[in-house]
């Protein structure tokens, strides 16, 4: 899952990255409303998290002109303003949901899970099951039968796309775009390094790795 978060206090925008990552989100920062524009059209985003005090355009603008182009990406919005008028022209301008400042770090979290959930794709039970393999997307984890599997945050985060996807025919760029983030250089082979390590760890907890190669088009989870 791949997350623009927009937030121009540095502190606070490294802050909630580093918290985001550890959950295992892929997270680019974008840190005026301007560069929120861009950035949000230019990636097929899972989820943006938008602070509504921003330079050059505030998130209601920035809100507002997303959707206006035509993008359903969820949208979970910031307010430092604790009044009902906000909260009303936030969710009016096209926001799924807001939270206000200062919020708790778990709260962000379940929000930007439901978000998602009730967003593009119908997607995301809290547990997921594959075969034997289950996930379970509010822990982060993923078992074989009773066995958990000792993955990393990357790991667990391409399991989690791949399993929601099950069925469709995955690309490498698709992985690349919604599993890593603007820093991952694109031409290297780390969808398939990354492929081979989840099959071998399925595969040593007992299980049938449910992950098929599809030569010259990608990766299909096969139910
Ligand atoms: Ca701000």
């Amino acid at each position: 899952m791949r997350v623009l978060l927009v937030e121009d206090e540095p502190r606070a925008a490294e802050i909630l990255a580093r918290g985001l990552r550890e959950q295992t989100y892929a997270v680019d920062v974008a840190s005026d409303g301007e560069a929120a524009i861009f950035q949000a059209a230019a990636t097929d985003y899972d989820a943006l998290i938008l602070d509504v005090m921003l330079p050059i355009k505030d998130g209601m603008a920035v809100c507002r002109t997303i959707r206006e182009s035509g993008n359903a990406v969820p949208i979970l919005m910031l307010t430092a303003r604790d009044a009902v008028d906000a909260r009303i022209e936030g969710l009016d301008c096209g926001a799924d949901d807001y939270l206000v400042k200062p919020f708790d770090f778990g709260e962000l979290l379940a929000r930007l899970r439901a978000i998602v959930r009730r967003g593009r794709q119908p997607i995301a039970a809290e547990r997921v099951t594959i075969g034997a393999l289950t996930l379970d997307t509010r822990a982060r984890r993923a078992r074989v039968g009773a066995r958990e599997l000792a993955l990393t945050a990357k790991e667990y985060a391409l399991l989690e796309y791949l399993v929601r996807r099950a069925g469709d025919v995955v690309t490498r760029a698709e992985i690349a775009e919604h599993v890593w983030d603007e820093h991952s250089d694109p031409l290297s082979n780390v969808v398939d390094v990354y492929i081979q390590r989840l099959r071998r760890k399925i595969e040593e907890a007992g299980g049938e790795p449910p992950i098929r190669t599809r030569r010259g088009e990608g990766y299909q989870v096969i139910g």
